[in-house]
């Protein structure tokens, strides 16, 4: 018996979450799994029902229990509140620090009948299977911040830093990571102009020694970017600060067709989160349009890493691949010759393929 912790949040949210569930509870059965979920309010959705968006119930459920998984959170109606009432700050970063999720992974794999969906070329994406490794919660994101008035307007002030402690935990991890794939890290960091990164640098060579196993190599943050899209094979792991970590995460979705194919795990605490890399896309929002796969495939992550159940884990995977194989779409990844699917048929059909496998 497991218990999950369930948060759909807002926007496409409450729709692609339950399809992540129908498929944790097709692995169930088929595995001898009990599977105990406990739906908890957060986001936007928190903030109208009882007034904020990580209410002291959420978090004390998502505590008790094995793993959170979550939807996203956020949207247009609740841009104007107060800063700290905000879903993505008010909720999203206290959650990763309550529990302690240090490391963020977003594997970037492309499953072969993606190939055609992305809008790079086929040669430069087609075999593309990395992973970034983000720092969670520490640098710009966690940092003070302040407004002050001075002459002609206002002047707005974030603080980044990083402790060796910090730089050094996460980039352990991403050498663990590269040492069970092709034992290949490459940091990235912006040491030519940013003190923080300086440090982040110096910490991993020091690191590097420990890893003689593993080839280390060094990047700035805007060659990085651009190589993503230039030779993204040359990745096997790349290991970043906060926010570098969100804007090539982004970015590396599109090498795997549609950002509704990215899923990530938070770790490092007892208790890991686990999330499509994606936010709440209002734009599409109750719809039947939102891919489920990226939550889907966050499920799988989740059976992986904080239930250590290897092989339902692949059950996930393989169905997902299957369904992509038979040619089936979400409008995100429509294209000709595929067949049109909503939401929710196909997280219908990821659970079909789980039950025949
Ligand atoms: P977004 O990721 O929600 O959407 C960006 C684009 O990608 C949109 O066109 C959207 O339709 C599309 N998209 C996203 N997920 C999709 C899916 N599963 N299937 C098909 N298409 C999908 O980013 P945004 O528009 O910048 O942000 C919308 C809201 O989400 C904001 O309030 C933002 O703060 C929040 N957000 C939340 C999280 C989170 O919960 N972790 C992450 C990022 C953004």
């Amino acid at each position: 018996m497991y218990k999950i912790a369930v948060l759909p949040g807002d926007g496409i949210g409450v729709e692609i979450v339950p399809e992540a569930i129908k498929a944790l509870q097709a692995v169930g059965e088929k595995y001898n799994h009990q599977f105990e979920f406990t739906e908890a309010l957060v986001g936007g959705a928190a903030y109208d029902a009882v007034g904020h968006p990580l209410p002291a119930e959420t978090l004390q459920i998502c505590k008790q229990s094995d793993a959170v998984l979550l939807g996203a959170i956020g949207g247009p109606k609740w841009e104007q509140l107060p800063v700290h009432l905000r879903p993505e700050v008010g909720a999203l970063l206290p959650l990763r620090k309550e529990l302690g999720l240090y490391a963020n992974l977003r594997p970037c794999f492309l499953f072969p009948g993606l190939t055609h969906a992305s809008t790079l070329k086929e040669e430069v994406i087609a075999g593309v299977d990395l992973i970034v490794i983000r720092e969670l919660t520490g640098g710009l994101y966690f940092g003070e911040k302040n407004r002050e008035k001075i002459d002609g307007g206002v002047k707005a002030t974030d603080i980044l830093s990083y402790s060796t402690y910090e730089i050094e935990r996460i980039v352990r991890y991403a050498y663990e990571v590269a040492r069970k794939r092709n034992h290949k890290l490459c940091s990235v960091d912006k040491a030519n102009v940013i003190e923080t990164s300086r440090l982040w640098r110096e910490t991993v060579t020091e690191l590097a020694k420990e890893y003689p196993d593993v080839e280390t190599s060094h990047m700035y943050v805007d060659n990085c970017a651009m190589q993503l899209i230039r030779n993204p094979k040359q990745f096997d792991v790349i290991v970043t600060e906060n926010m570098f970590g969100d804007i090539l995460t982004d970015e590396a979705s599109m090498l795997t067709g549609s950002i509704g194919m990215l899923p990530s795990a938070s770790i490092g605490g007892e208790v890991g989160l686990y999330e499509p890399s994606h936010g709440s896309a209002p734009d599409i929002a109750g719809q039947n349009k939102a891919n489920p796969l990226a939550t889907i495939l966050s499920a799988a992550m989740l059976l992986r890493y904080s239930l250590n159940l290897e092989k339902e884990a692949r059950a996930i995977e393989t169905a997902v691949s299957r369904v992509i194989e038979n040619g089936y779409r979400t409008p995100d990844l429509i294209e000709e010759g595929c067949r049109l699917a909503g939401t929710a048929e196909m997280g219908d059909l990821v659970v079909s393929q789980i039950k025949s496998l």
